[in-house]
């Protein structure tokens, strides 16, 4: 490929709307462009790494035993209904009515279109177990899309689901997909880990997460520096031994404290001069079943996945500073766990029965109340450990140091059992004769975000650093004198004997100053270079170098080269 007949429109400057080092480089080296918040599209330098990464994938799948197809990305919703799921997705479901009227949506995930399918399609045991798989669209209406591909709105990605007779059946499917898994990830050269997961929307018995370490991941891992366990921050439990912070905490017993315009943790413990962990932080929380008020010391967050398992609901979301005014009868952050308006379940963290001595909003703008006693002064509906874990705390397995990690989730394998093929009530015969319900499992990997994840992890000062397996060109031909007349010959010449070898290749024609042309290579990440200037036809020396480590190779003649070049891909 002529870089000159090519389109990358790459950028000088980073955008302004991307934070992410791996966000900033797809914009800035022309892989990829938003059209609109969430929604982007692949550039040919994007698309074609795209289509290496779904090819290694593909593999593997294959390799497993998966058998591809292509679902409906547009379903009707009728479907969504009948499993119920139209409601546990909520607004993240983009609904919209055909001219008909009839009701349709966005595929967020395509459990129900494959359990309808095989549903209708196999009927005995004897054509199981079956794994289907397929690398399409997935549409999730985001509040907020974010970080590029990382958390897109549209996003491609690869989901497989298995169907077997019973649950040996389905455990052995998914630790096939799950070697799939390792083969595809170790290929990449990505470092990840299995983590066991909650299930989340999809649901299901057990689930593990395929987490890559990275500074910028938006989840978050904790291990132990003991004994090396991994957990995902919602299923971490840590022990508590806070006893109270007591002589800090104690105020004089006037127990009303006037804290004007100090709201947050950080503020009023500023303010009063009293240590974090002398707070209980009251948060009022809206859920399908009515407000609750979630209770954690100061210096901690409430973990919503432990609230609402605690609190026994879907659906949690802070509540609107209206409805927290009404309950509390003050502005918000002075919010308090006692006299609450309405029924209102207060759930606290078990640590807060550690203490008598807590300080709280006092329900009352521009106060505090200190001294105040959970049982006593307030009750408790609920006692859970809700807190999140954090650095520092102590391993509920062996009492050692915990630390936090952050990464992100590429990938996501689930063993459903039963959920949804009774539901949508899916039956094949067995044996016996018998109607059975098919044992299902379901397997997905972030496309996209594999291939930005790649960029985050492996990119280095000059650009992008793509593994030669999903680079979109692997060779760059860069003639660093255009205009020159032996120089475009013999560049010409190394193209097309490389182009001849099966090798992506991309000649960088333009007429343009060496130095820009050497760094829009760089940037866009093409892992091997072959530079052609006047000392290459003057001394006849031919110059390789090696993106990764930036090693420079000098060889006498072409065929020297060429033989370079294949012992480097192989
Ligand atoms: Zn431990």
């Amino acid at each position: 490929m002529k870089y000159s007949a090519f389109f990358i429109p790459s950028l000088k400057e980073d955008p302004r709307e991307a934070v992410l080092k791996s966000h900033k480089l797809l914009l800035r080296a022309g892989y990829a462009r938003q059209l609109s918040g969430g929604i982007y599209t692949y550039l040919p330098l994007g698309l074609r790494s795209l289509k290496k990464l779904e090819d290694i994938i593909r593999q593997e799948m294959d390799s497993a035993g998966a058998v591809e197809l292509s679902m409906p990305f547009v379903q009707p919703l009728e479907l969504w209904k009948e499993s119920g799921r139209d409601e546990d997705y909520g607004k993240e479901l983009l609904r919209f009515k055909d001219r008909q009227g009839r009701d349709f949506c966005l595929a967020p995930t395509y459990e129900e279109v494959v359990t309808d399918l095989v549903k209708k399609n196999v009927r005995s045991y004897k054509e199981l177990p079956l794994t289907l798989y397929q690398i399409h669209l997935k549409f999730r209406d985001e509040m907020r899309p974010r970080f590029g591909l990382m958390r897109a709105k549209e996003f491609i990605m690869k989901d497989a689901y298995s169907f077997d007779i019973d649950e040996d059946g389905m455990d052995a499917s998914y630790k096939k997909m799950r070697k799939a898994y390792e083969n595809i990830f170790s290929r990449l050269g990505l470092d990840f880990k299995f983590i066991k997961a909650q299930a989340g929307e999809i649901g299901g018995k057990y689930s593990e997460e395929l987490m890559v370490f990275s500074e910028y991941g938006e989840d978050k891992i904790v291990v132990c520096e003991n004994c090396g366990n991994y957990s995902s921050i919602d299923e971490a439990d840590s022990i508590s031994d806070y006893k109270g912070a007591l002589e800090s905490c104690r105020q004089p017993l006037m127990t009303k404290l006037f804290t004007p315009g100090k709201k947050s943790v950080e503020e009023v413990s500023e303010y009063l001069k009293v240590d974090k962990d002398c707070f209980a932080k009251t948060l009022i929380y809206e859920t399908e079943s009515g407000f609750i008020a979630g209770v954690v010391r100061g210096d901690r967050e409430i973990n919503e996945h432990k609230l609402k398992k605690a609190a026994g609901v879907k659906n949690l979301f802070l509540a609107k500073d209206s409805d927290v005014e009404n309950i509390t009868g003050a502005p918000c952050g002075f919010a308090g766990p006692f006299r609450l308006k309405g029924h209102i379940r207060v759930v606290i963290d078990e640590e807060i029965n550690n203490s008598e001595y807590w300080i709280t909003g006092a329900n009352e703008k521009d106060a505090h109340m200190a001294n105040v006693k959970p049982g006593r002064d307030f009750m408790p509906d609920i006692t859970a450990n809700i807190r999140s874990v954090q650095a520092g705390d102590k391993c509920a397995r062996c009492s050692g140091r915990l630390e936090i990690k952050n990464a992100i989730e590429l990938g996501h394998i689930f063993k459903l059992g039963e959920k949804y093929s009774e539901i949508l009530n899916a039956r094949f015969l067995d044996e016996k004769g018998e109607y059975r319900f098919f044992v299902m499992g379901c397997y997905g990997i972030g496309v996209g975000r594999t291939l930005q994840t790649l960029i985050e992890v492996l990119s280095d000062e000059t650009g992008i650093n793509l593994p030669v397996s999903v680079s979109p060109f692997v060779i760059a031909v860069v003639s660093l004198n255009a205009g020159d007349a032996d120089i475009t010959a013999l560049s010409e010449k190394i193209y097309g004997d490389i182009t001849a070898m099966g090798i992506d290749v991309i000649y960088d024609d333009r007429k343009l100053s060496a130095g820009i042309k050497l760094k829009d290579i760089d940037l866009i990440g093409i892992p091997f270079k072959i530079v052609i200037g006047n000392r290459t036809i003057k001394d006849e020396k031919y110059e390789l170098i090696i993106k990764s480590g930036n090693i420079k190779e000098v060889f006498d003649d072409l065929e020297s080269l060429y033989k370079r070049v294949k012992e480097l891909l192989r």
